[in-house]
């Protein structure tokens, strides 16, 4: 049966850095939905004639209606470690983050935590992510078991880590490699699960493991790869001890196949000259997580000299919760604008919201499902409300038909109080 949404609709046809008219924008529009995906986008007046009789209409005529966000680096298993004082990533990754993993050994706990973390995604419009889940391949299992329960597109995967954690967290390069394989052949591509192949960083992996990673990812070339790199720089100094004879931290990823375009490296902060060379080379993703950057002091990602026009690095956004601060896509890219303020860079709304949505979408491989307002993608929307708060409806007072400036007021002060609904599949959630 048929649905629609109608109101103000906002989607990207191009990366608005690159393009004046990437931007498209509906003051009346309406978006017909059948059997969970878009089958028409336009004017509300063009297309309304065309449903049938008692189509079911949500109408938000102030708000405006997007894609749904996507956010390409986030821990479920880290819910309650997010907030936690003092330190920066090797030592919070002790004292918090293996601490809170730990609990996952529980599937009953991890199936809790699932239901919660998909829930609170949804309540701050994000409906697709890559998620990085504990050692214990059950955690993947109930993440994935929650996200077909609701329809969602999520891409996950056990973290693989043999060496440098503690002894409860601990796999190995053989039990790692079948545990992954079964999760692959479990959800891989079944309905709208992705499958993605996580050596967890460098430092907790030994050289066995990161091979195993490396065949795992030759044997099923359209799984994504996740891990972290280049964050923090007692973490790359520890690299280069472990690897004296690669010629850098990404190059490590390098020698054992990791690097690539289904891959997905969350931070890269730290990067010489050739690591960003050979990221763009091998057209893998540097996922930019600005919330986790600064709460664990980690440094100020340099997104210009990322998108260099004669080596340009594919960059995606994202909230590395734990380590990240929001579950926001909206506070995270308050914060990036902030970060590259720092840098003497600028973030235009446009950009940032191009990221969250169609430009996430590319990064993840999933361009023909979501992240843009077009016939035959999947009805995953958010609806913004920019005057939700009443310091926003104040700002608002002072906003006259400039679309820029109110999506730029949703970056910088908006939250979950400025998502007024989120739609999987043309279904209100949750
Ligand atoms: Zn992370």
């Amino acid at each position: 049966m048929q649905r629609a949404v109608r109101g103000r609709l906002v989607s990207f046809a191009g990366d608005p850095a690159e393009s004046e008219d990437a931007v498209r924008y509906w003051s009346d529009g309406l978006v017909a939905i059948d059997g969970g995906r878009i089958v028409a986008v336009g004017d509300a007046q063009a297309i309304a004639p065309t449903l049938p009789p008692q189509t079911p209409v949500d109408h938000y005529p102030e708000q405006l209606i997007m894609p749904g966000f996507i956010d390409t680096h986030i821990h479920y298993v880290q819910i309650e470690a997010i907030a936690s004082f003092g330190s920066q990533l090797l030592d919070w990754l002790k004292n918090y983050a293996f601490v809170a993993e730990q609990k996952f050994a529980d599937p009953d706990f991890a199936a809790k935590q699932a239901r919660f973390f998909l829930d609170e995604l949804l309540r701050n419009g994000t409906t697709t992510a890559l998620v990085y889940c504990s050692v214990h391949a059950h955690s993947a299992d109930a993440l994935f078991e929650e996200a077909e329960r609701r329809g969602m597109a999520i891409a996950a995967g056990k973290v693989m880590m043999d060496r440098n954690v503690p002894d409860g967290l601990r796999d190995d390069a053989a039990s790692s490699y079948a545990d992954s394989k079964a999760l692959i052949a479990r959800w891989h591509k079944r309905g709208r699960a992705r499958y993605a192949i996580t050596p967890r960083f460098v430092v907790s992996s030994t050289p066995e493991q990161l091979a195993a990673a490396g065949t795992l990812l030759r044997e099923h070339p359209d799984c994504l790869v996740q891990s972290h790199l280049a964050e923090n720089l007692d973490e790359i100094a520890l690299v280069r001890e472990t690897y004296p004879q690669a010629a850098s931290y990404t190059d490590v990823y390098h020698r054992f196949g990791l690097l690539g375009p289904t891959t997905v490296l969350g931070h890269c902060i730290h990067l010489a000259e050739d690591e960003m060379a050979l990221l763009s080379r091998t057209r893998t993703v540097a996922a930019f997580c600005p919330t986790s950057n600064l709460f664990l002091g980690s440094g100020l990602f340099d997104l210009a000299a990322m998108s260099k026009k004669e080596r340009p690095v594919r960059v995606s956004l994202a909230t590395d919760v734990g380590g990240g601060t929001s579950y926001s896509m909206l506070q995270t890219a308050g914060a990036a604008y902030k970060v590259l303020q720092l840098r003497d860079q600028k973030l235009a709304a446009y950009q940032a919201f191009h990221m969250m949505t169609r430009g996430n979408a590319h990064a993840l491989g999933l361009e023909q499902e979501i992240g843009t307002l077009a016939p035959g993608r999947y009805a995953d929307l958010v609806v913004l409300d920019a005057r939700a708060t009443p310091a926003m409806r104040a700002r608002m007072a002072a906003v006259h038909d400039r679309l820029d400036e109110e999506l730029f007021v949703l970056m910088i002060m908006g939250d979950d109080r400025a998502v007024a609904a989120t739609y999987v599949q043309g279904e209100k959630r949750p």
